[in-house]
């Protein structure tokens, strides 16, 4: 790295927004580009407002809105988010049928019914989101609902990676890269667990993978919270699943991987490992 880039490059860190939304107060992320001002929103539960705030505030143009899961409290703000900025609502597609009980979902916890929207894509396990020279990995972490989805934040500007990095890179790339379809999918689906179990097996090592020079982030959703993990009782929700998801793919992470929770405190992959009496 030379010398005469190093006072912009501090000032080209991920913009990484954390606000607690809505009545259950769920975390919502907004991932920005410094650089490119490309960003994407995770779990726009309600207070759209504020979001738009955010995003105004730092010059953000949104290329997509994701949900982790399709719970009340991460999809209230879809449709007013959609609507104000353009951009397409993706979920995982085994979380739709509960889209469509939202009125259920709402009784239940006896609040309004939010208004749905509609979806425009779905994501699945090995995708690649992206924005600007950022992107973020879909893991599918069946268990709390059956489309519950984590997304993995491992590069960014300095780490590089295979985006080659550069000014403006990332407005000529599509915000979502798909998993090969097809007989491709096995062996695709292979080199990511390859890729993990690098990372697990690297922990001496200091794992290069990083966002900004730090540790990797990990978003979520209700799958793992700082010594708990998600509650199975609800539609569809099955604890046998969310173990093993959280056993296989998120304790393939690096210990210093940076947890946002759907809601709380964050942590790290580390910490739960240790410490999550779930995990023992
Ligand atoms: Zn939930
Ligand atoms: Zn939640």
């Amino acid at each position: 790295m030379k010398a005469t880039c190093y006072n912009l490059r501090v000032s080209e860190k991920l913009i990484h927004e954390i606000i607690p939304v809505g009545l259950l107060q769920c975390n919502c992320s907004i991932l920005g580009d410094p650089v490119t001002r490309e960003a994407i929103v995770v779990d726009p539960g309600d207070d759209v407002e504020h979001v738009l705030e955010i995003l105004a505030a730092n010059k953000l143009k949104v290329r997509a809105i994701v949900s982790t899961h399709t719970h009340i409290d991460h999809v209230g703000g879809l449709a007013g988010l959609r609507r104000a900025t353009g951009a397409p609502v993706l979920i995982h597609e085994a979380d739709l049928d509960l889209y469509r009980r939202l009125d259920v979902q709402a009784q239940f916890l006896g609040t309004p019914t939010p208004e749905s929207t509609k979806i425009e894509d779905f994501v699945k396990e090995g995708d690649t989101l992206r924005w600007g020279d950022y992107s973020a990995r879909v893991i599918h972490t069946p268990g709390h609902t059956p489309g519950s989805i984590s997304l993995y934040i491992e590069r960014g500007r300095e780490t590089g990676g295979e985006s080659g990095g550069g000014k403006g890179a990332g407005a000529t790339r599509s915000f979502l890269e798909r998993q090969t379809p097809g007989p491709a999918t096995a062996s695709a689906q292979a080199s990511l667990q390859a890729d993990l179990e690098a990372h697990a097996h690297s922990h001496a090592h200091q794992v290069t993978h990083g966002v900004d020079g730090g540790p990797a982030r990990l978003i979520a959703g209700d799958t793992l919270f700082q010594g708990s993990i998600g509650r199975t009782d609800l539609w569809g929700g099955s604890m046998k699943d969310i173990l093993r998801s959280i056993r296989e793919k998120l304790m393939a992470l690096p210990d210093k991987t940076l947890v946002i929770p759907g809601h709380g405190e964050t942590t790290t992959i580390g910490e739960e490992r240790e410490y999550n009496p779930y995990l023992k």
